[in-house]
């Protein structure tokens, strides 16, 4: 075993968690601990204190309208530390209405606004008509994935040099028209694929060597002198 444990934060598990999402950081584990490491997980939710910079991989779940809601007022808190965390390129998951708020903002299904992290130029809508459930199948870069969508929020980029984590083969992706699914922006998915998803065992070894690179690179960081 490795001394220092990988750090995972799961970002409002206990409010977060539809699906089975939760199978994601389960999978993760699993195949970290095969790798010799051990790993923690955090349950960073309402009123915690959190700074991603202390962490090797975030998650971040679907969720009710209901649930997101009461989120969305605890989250923006911690946008700056999300944010630099994206953009130094580490990783991090985010499945539907995880994915979402990484967005502008949510059109929920009462017609409420909820602002998002606007963390990357997209936005969703609630569209009563046209709830998106059952089996996706999706080509991505780290080959095909098979999952299972359930939203009826649907997600549009606000800037075209965004990229999807796939192409749809099967199912809706981001909304009926888009032809693709999730995003994929550095080291950031997003994506509306449960099942959970990391069950498709090529995106979670990809996930997983990346989470390993942090770990270590985080580990040999030089830290602050002390005077
Ligand atoms: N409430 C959101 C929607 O319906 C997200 C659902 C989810 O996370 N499964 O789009």
């Amino acid at each position: 075993m490795k001394k220092e444990p990988i750090q995972i934060a799961y970002l409002y598990e206990d409010l977060m968690n539809t699906y089975g999402d939760s199978g994601d950081v389960k999978i993760l584990r699993y195949f970290l601990e095969k790798e010799g490491y051990q790993v923690n997980v955090v349950n960073v939710s309402l009123e915690d204190t959190f700074d991603a910079d202390d962490f090797d991989f975030l998650f971040f779940g679907g969720g009710q309208d209901f649930e997101q809601t009461v989120v969305a007022k605890d989250l923006l808190r911690h946008k700056a530390t999300i944010q630099a965390y994206i953009e130094a390129g580490h990783p991090m998951l985010a499945i539907c209405g995880g994915y979402q708020f990484l967005g502008t903002y949510y059109k929920t299904s009462s017609g409420v606004t909820i602002e998002g992290l606007d963390i990357l130029p997209l936005h969703t809508i609630f569209k009563p008509d046209k709830r998106m459930i059952g089996d996706t199948e999706f080509e991505t870069a780290f080959g095909t994935a098979k999952a299972f969508e359930n939203h009826s929020g649907q997600t549009f980029f606000d800037d075209p040099k965004l990229k999807p984590l796939g192409k749809v083969i099967q199912g809706y992706g981001n909304h009926p028209e888009a032809g693709v699914e999730g995003l994929h922006y550095k080291n950031t998915i997003g994506s509306y694929a449960h099942g959970p998803i990391l069950k498709n065992q090529n995106i979670a070894k990809a996930i997983m060597a990346l989470i390993i690179q942090r770990h270590e690179a985080r580990l040999t960081a030089p830290t602050t002198a002390l005077s």
